[in-house]
């Protein structure tokens, strides 16, 4: 997944979001969209054909190669969540070593409850 790499040292200012497993309580981190290229977020050949399909579908594909189902009511039983606070020992290691050494600290910079770290720019 070097394209993500290259996105997030190219464009700091992404913000990662995160999706938790409502069964099994792993947190995955959303593959980034690139705002550098609208309604194009990875060229073609970069991504599987499967996971391009479940992009049109609705699914929310994750660093690691796990395709999340967004359920706004959870009325799916294996459905999935956006959060943007968790527990770290709920991170997906895999999306972890995804996100290379240089931006693993990114993925914890949005957890902490009732903190707010952001200048407001
Ligand atoms: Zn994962």
């Amino acid at each position: 997944m070097t394209a993500v790499r290259e996105l997030l040292t190219r464009r700091g200012d992404i913000e990662l979001k995160f999706i938790r497993h409502r069964v099994s309580g792993t947190v995955h981190v959303v593959v980034p969209d690139d705002p550098d290229k609208q309604g194009e977020v990875f060229r073609i050949g970069e991504v599987p054909a499967d996971a391009q399909l479940a992009m049109a579908s609705g699914q929310t594909p994750t660093l690691c190669g796990y395709l999340a189902y967004k359920s706004m009511d959870g009325t799916r039983r294996s459905s999935d969540e956006m959060v943007s606070e968790f527990d770290d020992a709920h991170l997906c290691a895999r999306c972890w070593r995804a996100l290379g050494p240089e931006h693993q600290a990114r993925a914890f910079e949005y957890h902490q409850p009732s903190t707010m770290l952001r200048s407001g720019t």
